[in-house]
C-alpha cells in the first residue's frame, strides 16, 4: 500500500498518516519530522534546512529528495508507506513517479485532506508538538490527558516555530503556489481522491479507510 497524503498545512494529514500506519501496518513517513529532528540535532541537512522551515519556505528539492530516496530504501518501507508532507513540488513528484517506475512501482493512493483556508489559522493555533514522538495534539479538538504532556510517549509538548500566523499564512500561500497543482498530477495518474477534512478526525479516517479498502 503506497499512499500520498495532500492537504494544506494544518489539515490533518500527519494525524490521518498516523492512524493509517496503525490500522495498516505501514510506516509513516513524514517529512517534516526527519527535517525536524535533522535541525534539533545540528546535522548538516538541519543546519541548511532551518532558515527555509523558520520563514515557512520550503526546503530546496535536492536536500529532500536524497532523504525520502534513503528512507525509502530502507527495508520497512519495501511493501508500503503513508508519505506525509512529500511530495511538495511537482519536481519532487516527478522524480518520485521516476525512482518507483525503475522498479515497475507506483503510488496507488493520494489522499487530499480537504480544508479551507479559513479554518487553518485556528487548527494550526491550537496545534502542540512532541519532539520525541512526532505527536500532534490539538489543545481543542485532540487535548491530551495532561495539558502539556504526551499521551503517547510522556515528553514535553512544545509549539511549533512555524505555528505562529505570520508564518502559517505565509505556509498557506506557498501550498497553493507549489503543492496544490499535485492534486492536478495525480488526477492524471488516475490516483487522486479528496476527504473532507473539516470533519472529526474519526469520521475523515472513516471516510480514507473506505477509499483505502475499495
Ligand atoms: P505541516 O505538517 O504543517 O504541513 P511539515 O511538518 O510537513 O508541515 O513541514 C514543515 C516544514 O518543513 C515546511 O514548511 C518546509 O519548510 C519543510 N518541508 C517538509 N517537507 C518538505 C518537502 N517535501 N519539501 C520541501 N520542504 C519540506
Ligand atoms: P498536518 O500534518 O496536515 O499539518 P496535523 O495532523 O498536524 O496537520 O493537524 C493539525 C492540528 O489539527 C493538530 O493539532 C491536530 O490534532 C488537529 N486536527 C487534525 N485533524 C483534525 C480534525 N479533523 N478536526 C480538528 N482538528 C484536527
Ligand atoms: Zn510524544
Amino acid at each position: 500500500m503506497k499512499i500520498v497524503m495532500l492537504g494544506a498545512p494544518g489539515a490533518g494529514k500527519g494525524t490521518q498518516a498516523k492512524k493509517i500506519a496503525a490500522k495498516y501496518g505501514v510506516p509513516h513517513i513524514s517529512t517534516g519530522d526527519i527535517l525536524r529532528s535533522n535541525v534539533k540535532e545540528e546535522t548538516p541537512l538541519g543546519l541548511k534546512a532551518k532558515a527555509y522551515m523558520d520563514g515557512g519556505e520550503l526546503v530546496p528539492d535536492s536536500l529532500v529528495l536524497d532523504l525520502v530516496i534513503d528512507r525509502l530504501a530502507k527495508d520497512d518501507a519495501k511493501t508500503g508507506y503513508v508519505l506525509d508532507g512529500f511530495p511538495r513540488t511537482i519536481p519532487q513528484a516527478e522524480a518520485l513517479t521516476e525512482g518507483l517506475s525503475k522498479t515497475g512501482d507506483k503510488i496507488e493512493f493520494a489522499i487530499d485532506v480537504n480544508v479551507p483556508d479559513e479554518n487553518i489559522v485556528e487548527r494550526m493555533s491550537g496545534r502542540r508538538y512532541c519532539a520525541k514522538c512526532g505527536a500532534t495534539p490539538h489543545v481543542k479538538y485532540a487535548p491530551t490527558k495532561v495539558e502539556g504532556v504526551c499521551d503517547v510517549c510522556g515528553g514535553e509538548l512544545t509549539i511549533r516555530d512555524d505555528d505562529k500566523p505570520e508564518t502559517v499564512l505565509k505556509r498557506l500561500k506557498v501550498y497553493h503556489d507549489q503543492t496544490q497543482p499535485l492534486i492536478d498530477f495525480y488526477e492524471k495518474q488516475g490516483v487522486m481522491h479528496t476527504v473532507d477534512g473539516t470533519k472529526d478526525i474519526e469520521e475523515v479516517f472513516s471516510d480514507i479507510s473506505n477509499i483505502l479498502e475499495k
